[in-house]
């Protein structure tokens, strides 16, 4: 069941969005070469519950055991931090938090080069980053799901890149994972209608190669079955009247 929120309700996703995207400024000034994600982890966790009510969505979600999803180079969503993983120069991590407020989620992901990266990847973020855009622009009244998924994959696969089909965006709101489910690919005008008060996490999965995708033994990690780098970047974002509203920015 597709849920609406109310404007009241609203609002709190975005006091919720705007710990989230705080959350990820803090995380993109401390990612650097030699830093692990277990520490990236520790000051997010910090961080949120410093906020009075707020706590990580992700800790205990189906048995997730930490505040954020840190997913390197191959990795596509869902590695989780370790004293063991540390970062290296030319690398990107994607960083994903969920922040839980006053009985309402919010979401984001952002992708961030670790050091000094290559043109190649930085293309992959930049191209990652407009498809993400052209998804949100199409979250209006009167558009369909499948519009959204149709503008993501235009721009990516525009750009030569592979669209993760396995993996999709969602609905979301008192629960994190609601209906409608929301792909990154999709014919205009398809899918379920968007309507005011719909709350949806919008989160292209781009590859430099092939989309397919695996999961590692560690059950959570979903890589790239070619090896190759991927990016992730996600903004929570309500339907209104006057037009789609990015609920995990910091202004
Ligand atoms: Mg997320
Ligand atoms: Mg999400």
């Amino acid at each position: 069941m597709i849920t609406i929120k109310s404007p009241r309700e609203i609002d709190v996703m975005a006091r919720a969005g705007r710990i989230v995207a705080e959350t990820l400024a803090l995380l993109r000034g401390l990612v650097r070469p030699g830093i692990s994600t277990e520490a990236l982890d520790a000051e997010a966790e910090r961080f949120i519950r410093s906020h009075p009510g707020a706590v990580p969505s992700f800790k205990g979600l189906y048995g997730f055991p930490k505040t954020l999803c840190t997913s390197i180079d191959q990795e596509i969503v869902h590695g989780i931090p370790s004293r063991r993983r540390v970062l290296e120069d030319g690398s990107v991590v994607s960083i994903d938090c969920g922040v839980h407020l006053d009985g309402l989620h919010a979401d984001s992901a952002t992708t961030v080069p670790v050091g000094h990266v290559s043109d190649d990847t930085t293309r992959l973020l930049d191209v990652t980053q407009q498809s993400l855009a052209a998804g949100i622009a199409e979250a209006r009244l009167g558009n369909h799901v499948g519009d959204i998924g149709h503008a993501v994959q235009e721009v990516a696969e525009g750009a030569g890149y592979g669209v993760v089909r396995e993996l999709v965006g969602h609905g979301i709101g008192t629960r994190f994972h609601e209906e409608p489910q929301v792909p990154n690919y999709g014919a205009p005008k398809r899918g379920p209608r968007l309507l005011a008060g719909m709350t949806i996490a919008i989160e292209p999965m781009i590859t430099m190669g092939s989309p397919v995708t695996k999961t590692l033994s560690d059950k959570w990690t979903v890589v790239t079955a070619d090896g190759s780098l991927s990016a992730h970047f996600e903004h929570t974002v309500a339907i209104t009247p006057d037009g789609p509203r990015i609920l995990t920015s910091a202004d």
